[in-house]
Order: structure tokens, then C-alpha cells, then sequence
């Protein structure tokens, strides 16, 4: 269990009695968290090395150099400040480096989950790599929706699109499971009445989707993602489609072709109106894909993934989803 703060005086804290040499992780948040008081007060409690030298799609070799300084100066706590990169990144460095230390989390998207995960997803020369491991685990978590208000809109709508398909599809997993079930249909009921408010620049809705994101990353951290993920990660390194953006992309067609085949979807079957109805207001539209594209992408499906699916798929059927995606463009 990962403790969690809202307050920023209790996290420094924390942070205070955990370890005086931290690292930590985050390209350009740290210093606006707190209108970067937190910041400040940090540097005054701890003996800060910040790494930022990571990309939006981390590779291996960013872990690496994480690894490095970590070895080099021995932290007591790594703290992560971002969206799921910073996040991954973090979780990928304090499970490789051979020393003890604590890890605290500052989400700055109400989005990638990774703050509820023990999985990192990084890449490998383009390819993705799920890494999973128990220490992996935040020993601690602040919340802080502020930090949500000023996101550009895309990145808004395209990292909430990724919290509401991590719920749908951990609903309709065949990992699914009481305890998921629960955190899932929690995160779909938050996600759907605060959405617009929270794209809309209001603190209370952030605050709500904020806890959202966080409960579908705790479902799928029991289920794992399906095959609407399993879609969307190719669309995202080939065609730099936003994470949150290729999976709702993915899981329309996903839904919809899981519809024709009468699939039993199970208690997500109750949410196809209000997804239909956030799919057509965040607006998000498919990049150009071409015949070639195609063949690619349906070839590069995970087969791991696609096996929690509900509906078992082969090439020709992602075939058919990809090409009605492409459509879906012009
Ligand atoms: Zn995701």
C-alpha cells in the first residue's frame, strides 16, 4: 500500500524522514509544483540530484543513466514529478539499482495510472517492453490538482482518454475480478461526471478525475490492459500518436467490432453510451495511416495482451479494425 498525501508540508515530511539524498526523476514539473514553493523547500530539507534526461517514450538506455547516478550517489528516496514517463522511468531505476530506497510520486496527469502500477512500460529500440516488479510499488503518492489545471487541452484529453480505457478494458479483461471490478467501475463513474468540468478548467473536477486515473491504474494493476492497448502502443511509436490518444482510438474499434461479434463485455457493456458520448466531445481524430501501415501495425500486436481480451483476434480482424480507423481519418 502506498501512502498518500494531499498536503505539501506532510509530504515534505515524509520525504524529511525517509532519506536525505534524494533523486529525483522529472523533466520540467518539479519546479512549478506549488507555484515552486515545494521545490524550494525541498532543496532546503534534502540533497537534491534531479534527473531529467529521459523522453516522452522512455528508452532503456534513459534507465540506464538513471542506474548511474543513483549507484554514484546513493539515494535514500527517488522521487518521481510528471506524467507516466517520469513515473516509469523512476519505478525502472529505484527496481534495477542495487541499493535500498523509498519511492514517492507526484502525478502531473490525471492519465497514465503509473502512480497505482507496478509495471513500468519502456522502450527497446522502438519496441515496448512491460517491466513489472513488486518494487515497483510507490512507498508514497501526492495529489496535488493544481497541477492539472494548466495542461495543454490535448494532453488533458488525450491522458483522461488513457485513464477511462485503462477502466474499460480492465472491466471487460478476463483477468477481471471483484477488487477490479470495483476500482474500475469507481474510476468510470468519476471519469463521467467530471469530465467536462475538468476539461473546462475546474479544480474540484480535477481533484475528481485525479482520483480516477488513480483508481483505474489500481485496476489495472490487477488485470493488466487488453486489446485496446495492445493496439495503440504500434500507432504510438509509428505514427507519434499521443499514449492516451492510440488507445481510445483503439478501443472504439475494439468495442465496436466486439458489439457485431455479440461478445459478452460484462458490466462494461453498460457504459457504451458515455463512451460514445466522451469519444465524440474530446475529439480526438485518427492520424493518417496508409495500406502499408496497416500491415504493419496488425502484425505488431502483443500477444500477451491480446490474450486478457474478451474476443480472441487474429491478423485479418486487427486487419480490419486498423483499416476502419484509417477510415475513420479521411
Ligand atoms: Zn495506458
Amino acid at each position: 500500500m502506498s501512502l498518500i498525501y494531499r498536503d505539501y508540508d506532510e509530504f515534505l515530511s515524509y520525504i524529511k524522514n525517509t532519506g536525505r539524498t534524494v533523486l529525483a526523476v522529472s523533466s520540467s514539473m518539479l519546479p512549478r509544483l506549488d507555484g515552486g514553493r515545494f521545490l524550494e523547500s525541498l532543496s532546503g530539507i534534502a540533497d537534491l540530484t534531479v534527473f531529467s534526461d529521459y523522453d516522452p517514450n522512455p528508452d532503456i538506455s534513459s534507465v540506464d543513466k538513471g542506474i548511474e547516478i543513483a549507484s554514484r550517489i546513493k539515494p535514500g528516496l527517488i522521487l518521481a514529478a510528471g506524467g507516466g514517463s517520469a513515473i516509469d522511468v523512476a519505478k525502472a531505476v529505484r527496481d534495477r539499482y542495487e541499493g535500498e530506497c523509498a519511492l514517492a510520486v507526484i502525478p502531473t496527469t490525471a492519465g497514465s495510472g503509473s502512480e497505482a502500477t507496478k509495471i513500468a512500460v519502456i522502450y527497446k529500440d522502438g519496441v515496448k517492453l512491460s517491466l513489472g516488479s513488486p518494487r515497483m510499488e510507490a512507498s508514497a503518492i501526492m495529489f496535488d490538482p493544481k497541477v492539472l489545471i494548466t495542461l495543454p487541452s490535448y494532453q488533458k484529453r488525450s491522458t483522461l482518454s488513457d485513464s477511462l480505457c485503462h477502466a474499460i478494458e480492465s472491466m471487460w479483461s478476463l483477468r477481471a475480478n471483484e477488487q477490479s471490478i470495483e476500482y474500475a467501475y469507481s474510476a468510470l463513474k468519476g471519469i463521467f461526471a467530471y469530465y467536462k468540468a475538468y476539461l473546462a478548467g475546474d479544480l474540484e473536477a480535477a481533484a475528481k478525475v485525479q482520483g480516477a486515473s488513480y483508481d483505474a491504474g489500481r485496476a489495472i494493476d490487477i488485470t493488466m490492459t487488453t486489446g485496446g492497448h495492445a493496439m495503440a502502443y504500434k500507432l504510438t511509436t509509428m505514427k507519434g500518436t499521443a499514449h492516451g490518444h492510440a488507445c481510445l482510438l483503439a478501443v472504439k474499434q475494439l468495442w465496436d467490432y466486439m458489439d457485431e461479434m455479440g461478445t459478452d463485455l460484462g458490466q462494461a457493456q453498460r457504459y457504451r453510451k458515455d463512451f460514445d458520448e466522451f469519444y465524440g466531445y474530446v475529439d480526438l481524430k485518427a492520424p493518417d495511416i496508409t495500406t502499408e501501415d496497416i500491415d504493419i501495425l496488425s502484425m505488431s500486436v502483443n500477444k500477451e495482451r491480446l490474450a486478457n481480451n474478451p474476443l480472441m483476434l487474429d491478423t485479418e480482424e486487427l486487419k480490419l479494425l486498423y483499416t476502419r480507423m484509417a477510415e475513420e481519418s479521411t
